[in-house]
Parts: structure tokens; sequence; C-alpha cells
């Protein structure tokens, strides 16, 4: 891991930040990307290992791929690249759910992801090498109450891990995908609108995965030798069974 450039979206909170600092304590550099800039300076303060920041909405087209224009030659050659940036948006039937709320997941989570791997495939394809490793979910698997367009969301995720691997199969670059149950982050927090008191009981008697335990999943990943590809983990709280049934602590 030392000396690897590492792209991490989403790097300014959860999973994101456990990550960057995962990996920074192997030795990675680290480009952090997110929106929120002033966290991304925060965590960069924090880190062991250079690191660069790149500040934009994964659902601008055009600034994506700005932002890795402006890569100063040094960060060009991405070795790892980390997908992560995502969220829900409220947790509704169909008949009542918001446009908003499913466009920001579906631009977010589906095409903000898309963008940002089109936009560092052509320097790994010219190297042969790298590595993509994306953030699916549990929602990515099954699909749960209310959960429909979050979970079309992460099961798109899925899909388009699964086509970058057949496509990529010739140039000799990884691509792989993590996908967590419950994990204790902001993620409820911004799903339920700053509502922390319902976000809060999201985690109750129940154990959640802790952002670092999927870090240390990703760093597993990224860390097996060339030859081998950990194609797709699920990693669940032992309390969780799979989306719906969870042994809670009364
Ligand atoms: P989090 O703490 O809310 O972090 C989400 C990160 O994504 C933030 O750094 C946020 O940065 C970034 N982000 C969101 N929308 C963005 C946008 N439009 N443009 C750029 N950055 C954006 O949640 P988390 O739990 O760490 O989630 C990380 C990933 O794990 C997501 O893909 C999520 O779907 C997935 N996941 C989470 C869980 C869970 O239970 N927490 C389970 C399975 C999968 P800014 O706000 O600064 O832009």
């Amino acid at each position: 891991m030392k000396n690897k450039i590492v792209v991490i979206t989403g790097a300014s909170s959860g999973i994101g930040w456990a990550t960057a600092e995962s990996f920074s304590k192997h030795g990675a550099k680290l480009i952090l990307c997110g929106r929120r800039k002033e966290k991304l300076k925060e965590l960069s303060l924090n880190l062991s290992t250079q690191s660069h920041i790149l500040t934009f909405d994964v659902r601008d087209r055009k600034a994506v791929f700005d932002a890795f224009e402006t890569l100063p030659d040094e960060w060009k050659n991405v070795d790892i690249l980390i997908n992560n940036a995502g969220n829900a948006h409220g947790l509704d039937p169909v008949q009542t759910a918001t446009l908003d709320d499913w466009d920001a997941m579906i631009d977010g989570n589906v095409k903000g992801l898309m963008y940002v791997t089109k936009a560092l495939l052509p320097k790994m394809i010219k190297n042969q090498k790298g590595h993509i490793v994306n953030l699916g979910s549990i929602a990515g698997k099954e699909v749960y109450p209310n959960g429909s367009v979050y979970c079309s969301s992460k099961f798109a995720v899925d899909a388009f891990t699964q086509g970058l691997r057949i496509d990529l199969n010739k140039d000799g670059i990884k691509v792989s995908a993590i996908h967590p149950g419950l994990v204790h982050t902001e993620f409820s927090e911004v799903r339920f609108k700053g509502n922390q008191e319902r976000a809060a009981k999201v985690y109750e008697g129940i154990e959640a995965l802790t952002a670092k335990d999927v870090a240390d999943g990703i760093l597993y990943m990224t860390q097996v030798p060339k030859h081998v590809n950990v194609a797709d983990l699920v990693l669940l709280p032992t309390r969780q069974a799979n989306a719906y049934i969870s042994n809670r602590k009364k």
C-alpha cells in the first residue's frame, strides 16, 4: 500500500473518512473527495501521509471531470478508486416519496459513481493496472420496505460493478464491490433529514458495524495478491441476518 495513490469519494464522513485513516496508516497517498471542504481539510490534517483535496458534487458531471483534469501530474496515476460517496434520502413508499429524494439517490449513488469511474478509467487503462472498489450495500442484494429507490440505486451499483469487471477484464484492472449491512455513520441522519432522534433509533440494540469495520474490509480487498480479486464482499453485523431481520437487544 505504501505510496499507492488512492481516490476516496465521500471522504468527509463515515466509511470514507475511516477508509482514508486506515489507508494512510498503511502508507497510501490519498485524494480526498467530497462537497464539504472544511471536513476534508480537517481529515487531511490528521493523516500521516500526503493528501490532495478535490471538492465537487458527484452529480455534477462537468465538475467531476474538471476536478480530475486539474490533478497535478504527480497525482494522476491513480492505483485504487474507492467509489464510496452516496446516501439514502427518505424512507418512504413509492406513493408518497418525493421526486427530489429519488433524484438525489439515483443521480448521486448511481450516475455520480459512474462519472467518477469514467473520469479515472483512461489513465488506469493506459497503465494496465488499477483497482476499483464500489460501495454497494445489503440494500443492493435485497429490497426492504420503503427503500425501493435507495435499493434500486444499490442494485444498479451491483450491476455496474459486474459489467465493469467484464469490460475491464482484458485490461488487468480489478473491479470489486463491498456490501455492508448497518453501519453507524451520518447515514441515517442524512436519510432522515437531520432528525437525530429517528436516526439514533436505527442503531439501537444491534451493535452496528463501525465505519472502521468497513474500512478494514476494503483494506483487505485491496491487499490480497495481484492474481486474486475479492469480487464481492457482504459484511453484516452479527445481529443482522439480512436487510430486514435483526436480533435487537431489548
Ligand atoms: P455518511 O457518513 O453520510 O457519508 C456519506 C459521504 O458521501 C459523505 O462524505 C458525503 O460527503 C458523500 N456524498 C454524499 N452525496 C454526495 C454527492 N452528491 N457528491 C459528493 N459526495 C457526496 O454515510 P456512510 O455510511 O459513510 O456512506 C458511505 C457509503 O456507504 C454510501 O455509498 C452508502 O450508501 C454506503 N452504505 C452505507 C451503509 C450504512 O448503514 N451507513 C450501509 C451500506 C452501504 P459530502 O456531504 O461532504 O459531500
